[in-house]
């Protein structure tokens, strides 16, 4: 029998001037970016942590401190890579994603399937298990007040 196991993930960054905007590891023209210690794509953060979640491996801040230069504006596909080492590392393989952006703008659904095939390559897993939603939040709360991006995320793992 199958060990499947269940992770959720959830991140913030907040829009700010001259920097650019990642998300899902890809750049996006927009006229601001996400502020971070890291790149801030805040949805790569969000499912690292749903990733490490489900395998009980703590969080991304414990794995890949803000306080270490070593990850001062680093490329968060990196962070996502060695997530999935962790996580293959103890004995996981990975099932599916399910991720939602919230974000007033820039509009995210042209983006999304090239976000997929990049998460997808360096997860190195099926294109198909990985789902990206986009939402706003209807002009409520600080997303809705354009003071930043919310993403979240939910995984499966499993062991043979
Ligand atoms: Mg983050």
């Amino acid at each position: 029998m199958k060990a499947i196991r269940i992770g959720f993930g959830y991140d913030v960054h907040a829009f700010a001037n001259e920097r650019e905007l990642w998300l899902g590891g890809i750049k996006i023209k927009h006229t601001v970016g996400l502020l971070g210690h890291s790149d801030a794509d805040v949805l790569i953060h969000a499912l690292c942590d749903a990733l490490l979640g489900a395998a009980n491996l703590r969080d991304i801040g414990y794995h890949f401190p803000d306080t270490s230069k070593i990850f001062k504006n680093i490329d968060s596909k990196i962070l996502l890579r060695d997530t999935m080492k962790l996580i293959r590392d103890k004995g996981y393989e990975f099932g599916n994603a399910d991720c939602t952006v919230c974000a007033e703008e820039p509009k995210l659904n042209p983006h999304i399937p090239l976000m997929q095939v990049c998460l997808s390559e360096v997860m190195a897993v099926d294109l198909d298990s990985i789902s990206i939603k986009a939402t706003t939040s209807e002009r409520m709360g600080f997303v809705g007040r354009k003071e930043g991006i919310a993403a979240y995320a939910s995984v499966l793992i499993f062991k043979q």
